[in-house]
């Protein structure tokens, strides 16, 4: 079966505005790595001229109406959506009623331990599945289906953020026609870290 990371297609048009108060902070007692889990709406500012159906930015993932259309006529599972705080360069935006529709969706669905290609485990800590070694993971990626949870979009249990669908939500989005999301293959996921991620 093959599973899809969803990116955005252009250079990024978004600026991250939540704050450090916006967080719930923990730190690993084993490893150091600190995790952050938003506690209030996301908070963002818009620099494009017209609203996009997709934009990403460090950890999050915002959609427009058309492609929670299609998720909720679908019945797809594994999600969950929720407002934000949009600010906009120019007052002119205002008027687009579409960013009225935009959300933010999280994935609630649990893809189990981020693996490499070949079915071998990133190396991650054991305590909270912070990596080890980015690095391993260059040469593409795969879902262990023994521990993902079936649901068509998900994250893997050490990736959070990283919005990954399965192949049916792949079809209907790919056929349809949104703008700005591109698909990358799992197999083929690229080894620049930097710009992989995002
Ligand atoms: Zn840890």
């Amino acid at each position: 079966m093959n599973f899809y990371l969803l990116k955005e297609k252009s250079g990024t048009n978004v600026l991250f505005k939540t704050t450090g108060e916006d967080y719930n902070r923990r730190k690993c007692g084993k490893c150091g790595g600190v995790q952050s889990i938003i506690k209030n709406p996301l908070k963002v500012q818009l620099r494009d001229d017209k609203t996009s159906d997709f934009y990403k930015m460090i950890g999050n993932n915002i959609i427009g109406s058309g492609i929670q259309d299609i998720l909720i006529r679908h019945n797809f599972k594994g999600f969950k959506l929720s407002p934000i705080e949009i600010e906009v360069k120019n007052e002119e935006r205002l008027l687009d009623k579409e960013l009225l529709n935009l959300t933010r969706i999280e994935a609630i669905g649990k893809g189990g331990f981020l693996q490499d290609h070949l079915g071998n485990k990133v190396p991650h800590c054991d305590n909270c599945g912070t990596f080890l070694n980015i690095l391993r993971i260059s040469e593409g990626l795969s879902v262990d289906e023994k521990e993902w949870d079936g649901s068509d979009i998900f994250y893997f249990n050490n990736w959070y953020g990283n919005l990954i669908i399965s192949e049916a939500v792949y079809n209907v989005l790919n056929e349809s026609n949104t703008q700005n999301v591109r698909f990358i293959n799992l197999r083929e996921f690229s080894n620049d870290y930097r710009r992989s991620l995002k």
